[in-house]
């Protein structure tokens, strides 16, 4: 425990965390050799309180990965400030990542992939065989432990690399479309899962996603991205702890549903690069 370091560092890693995650101005620009300079973000404010679920949809190429993988800290902004609990991200255990291809490391056991995830940081082995099986108990792998990735369904690797992301008791998680690659019926099922894991940690989380249904049934807030800008922010108030089978059957669903899913709609019959532009006109 160093002076100097991020609370979050500081703090017993088995205290419930969640961090703010604060963008300040922020814009990132991308060099395209054909296209030239594409401006991914463009001047983004957005101030997420520790503990909220924040999510972010958009048509593809509107800047959702852009954003995440800069409160990361992988990538850094052309112009203003990211901030994760008032310090400038670090990647490491305080930031669990989530990603749609799973990212498993396949000639390592399950139970190791996830262990990995808390090596250096001076815990016994005894601690982090504990801690990996609380996890993956939790996400109900206990006795898949053994097995290797290529052993698992995809619902079932992902909810390892949900294990993983969460081992280190993160403030902040950052998912990147983690479910896109699943089946309908192993995605609702892994949304019911995330938010169980998520209510017992309560970790502050952005997730992108391109489903408005997803977005509703996990957020406290979606927010609406377009051309690199953010184009609204909607607070979602359905109850908490969430059940999505029940949170769907809300009026309130439906309203937010129909209000965000004609908002990008619009947005991508009017994009010129959108094989659907122009498509009302038929
Ligand atoms: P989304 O996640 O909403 O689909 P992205 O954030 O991935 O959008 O991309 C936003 C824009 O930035 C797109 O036009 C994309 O092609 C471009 N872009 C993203 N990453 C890079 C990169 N590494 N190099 C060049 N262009 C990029």
């Amino acid at each position: 425990m160093s002076e100097g370091k991020p609370p979050a560092q500081q703090k017993g890693r088995f205290n419930p965390g969640g961090r703010a995650i604060r963008f300040y101005g922020v814009s990132k620009l991308f060099n395209a050799p054909t296209t030239g300079p594409i401006s991914a973000v463009n001047a983004i404010d957005l101030d997420i309180p520790a503990h909220q679920f924040v999510a972010v949809v958009g048509p593809s190429g509107c800047g959702k990965s852009t954003l995440l993988r800069l409160a990361d800290g992988l990538i850094t902004p052309d112009q203003g400030e990211v901030t994760i609990g008032g310090h400038p991200p670090v990647p490491g255990p305080d930031i669990g990542l989530v990603f749609q291809n799973f990212r498993l490391i396949p000639w390592r056991s399950v139970a190791d992939n996830v262990a990995f995830a808390l090596q250096g940081q001076g815990l016994s082995q005894s601690e982090i065989g504990l801690r990996t099986a609380a996890h993956l108990e939790q996400v109900g792998l206990l006795r898949w432990g053994a097995h290797y990735p290529a052993q698992l369904s995809g619902g079932m690797r992902q909810r390892v690399a949900l294990a993983r992301a969460l081992v280190g008791q993160p403030d902040v998680l950052l998912m990147d479309e983690p479910f896109a690659s699943l089946d309908a019926q192993t995605r609702e099922l892994m949304q019911e899962d995330l938010l169980a894991l998520w209510e017992r940690q309560r970790p502050t989380v952005l997730f992108v996603t391109h489903s408005v249904d997803e977005a509703l049934l996990l957020a406290d807030r979606v927010i609406v991205m377009s051309a690199g800008s953010i184009l609204e922010d909607i607070r979602v108030d359905l109850p908490r702890p969430r059940r999505p089978e029940v949170a769907r059957q809300t009026a309130e669903f439906s309203t937010l549903r129909g209000q965000i899913w004609t908002r990008i709609r619009d947005l991508v019959l009017s994009d010129p690069n959108s094989g659907f532009f122009g498509r009302d006109a038929l």
